[in-house]
């Protein structure tokens, strides 16, 4: 009937839309590889912040003692430490605690979210055994990851630019994190080093870089997105400081901020970007990012309710309410195997209160997590391409058999299986079957806090 056709239509021009072919990915591709160019050459000169982690040299294996580390950066923080023996015994122990973020704490004051940080870094040191404190009266050390747009002045300072991935702490932009974080620290009569700042993908990067010498970039795919790498000094015209004795310099490309005419938006897109906290911004993160696929999903779902009745006469109300659907709930729909989509059922049923859905309408759900997923999982994989380009390591030299790898974390690539799936296959695709034999994605799991605390330790001034 009419309706059905119409279902199809709505479906079909949104898959259309958000077609991502061979082509275009290298067109994209390119104009990353263009942008990356843009923004080593000068400051603000590209839609790619490039920004300069001030890391240049990375965990070698022979870091020893004990570290700490926080790790924040969407909707869960972590707290660990790690007790490192060098080069043989390598981590010896390793302890973390996990905790919720109170969504007030995202959008409230920098003083209200460093205390609650600082309060439950102490509630987790005073549970600290004697082998992680073995030299009584030495100051502790910690390495703060912290995944935020930050302006790094050095090593251990640097300045908040923007919030993304649904944080906005107005008070807290230009604030040094490390200075923020010091100070709740003290708050809590604690005494400790913050000797490290890094985000996520520069964590991951030394995480991986740890265990791995082939590690030379690093990717996130969790609520946001984003990517790190390790350029060569010489290639950063705007460095102006002394060049670091390894003649490298990691790079945080801040790639959730990309945006370019090659990629397939549409308007399901524009809605969301306009009703986000940061309209206008973090355009391929907004296509990537587990923060927003099941709210495209739930977009989309709301139009063919609203234009042909898909659930019936009225529009479910929950259907209306923004990032009611979950990544994490596309991953289980599109996941579904059983013969009657027994998952999409109870999904539609226990969060949207949508019930007795068919078969045919189910499929339909499952086919717009597959067209969301596959469009964001071949950007995502594209933007590798990008990086790779830039350092030369996407085609086969002669004689080489370098391996590249490339540290990958965040729970969207860890879980969500058919994402994951789709964007090692687009890589090599796009790599060819020669150039995909050395290039290696690997799952660092929790490597980003790790790698701060390796950063700390690396970098550590303490005797
Ligand atoms: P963060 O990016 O906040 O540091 P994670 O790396 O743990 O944290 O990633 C969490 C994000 O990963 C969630 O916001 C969600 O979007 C996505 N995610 C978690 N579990 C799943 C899942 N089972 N399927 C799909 N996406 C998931
Ligand atoms: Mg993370």
């Amino acid at each position: 009937n009419g309706r059905w056709a119409r279902t199809e239509e709505i479906l079909r021009e949104f898959e259309e839309k958000c077609a991502s072919p061979i082509g275009k990915l290298r067109q994209v591709a390119d104009a990353i590889t263009v942008e990356m160019h843009a923004g080593l050459a000068s400051e603000g000169g590209s839609k790619l912040k490039m920004i300069l982690s001030h890391v240049d040299s990375l965990p070698t294996g022979n870091e020893k003692g004990s570290f700490y580390a926080l790790d924040l950066g969407g909707t869960n923080f972590r707290v660990m430490r790690v007790l490192l023996g060098g080069k043989e015994a390598c981590v010896i122990k390793q302890e973390c605690k996990e905790v919720a973020i109170p969504p007030h704490l995202m959008v409230g004051t920098s003083d209200e979210l460093f205390d609650f940080i600082a309060e439950e870094l102490a509630k987790f040191v005073s549970t600290e055994s004697d082998d992680f404190h073995a030299s009584i009266g030495r100051q502790r050390e910690l390495g703060f990851t912290f995944s935020f747009p930050v302006r790094q002045n050095s090593i251990a300072s640097g300045t908040i630019i923007k919030w993304t991935k649904g944080f906005f702490i107005e008070d807290a932009i230009g604030a040094d994190v490390v200075v923020e974080l010091t100070k709740a620290i003290k708050r809590q009569g604690l005494d400790m080093h913050v000797g490290a700042l890094v985000n996520d993908t520069i964590g991951t990067l030394a995480g991986g870089r740890y265990y791995n010498n082939d590690v030379v970039a690093a990717v996130i795919l969790g609520t946001g997105t984003n990517a790190a790498y390790v350029e060569r000094a010489q290639a950063i015209p705007k460095w102006n400081g002394l060049l670091p004795k390894s003649g490298e310099m990691v790079i945080n490309v801040e790639w959730g901020s990309f945006r370019s005419s090659h990629l397939p938006l549409t308007e399901y897109d524009h809605a969301l970007d306009v009703e986000s906290l940061n309209p206008g911004e973090q355009v391929f993160e907004k296509l990537i990012s587990g923060m927003y696929l099941g709210d495209i999903v739930r977009r989309v779902l709301c139009r063919m309710a609203e234009e042909v009745a898909f659930f019936g006469d009225t529009t479910p109300v929950k259907l209306k309410t923004p990032f009611i659907l979950r990544t994490p709930d596309i991953a289980a729909m599109h996941h579904d195997t059983s013969p009657d989509l027994r998952v999409v059922g109870s999904k539609l049923k226990n969060i949207l209160d949508i019930s007795s859905t068919s078969l045919k309408k189910r499929q339909v759900i499952v086919e717009l997590c597959d067209i969301v997923a596959t469009r964001g999982a071949r950007l995502a994989a594209a933007g590798i391409i990008g990086i790779l380009k830039k350092i030369g390591r996407d085609t086969v030299r002669v004689d080489d058999k370098q391996k590249t790898v490339i540290a990958m974390d965040g729970g969207l690539f860890e879980h969500y299986t058919k994402f994951s799936q789709c964007l090692v296959s687009t890589l090599n695709e796009l790599l060819g079957e020669e150039a995909s034999k050395n290039i290696v994605i690997e799952l660092a799991n929790d490597g980003s806090g790790i790698g701060a605390a390796l950063l700390a330790a690396s970098h550590s001034q303490l005797p």
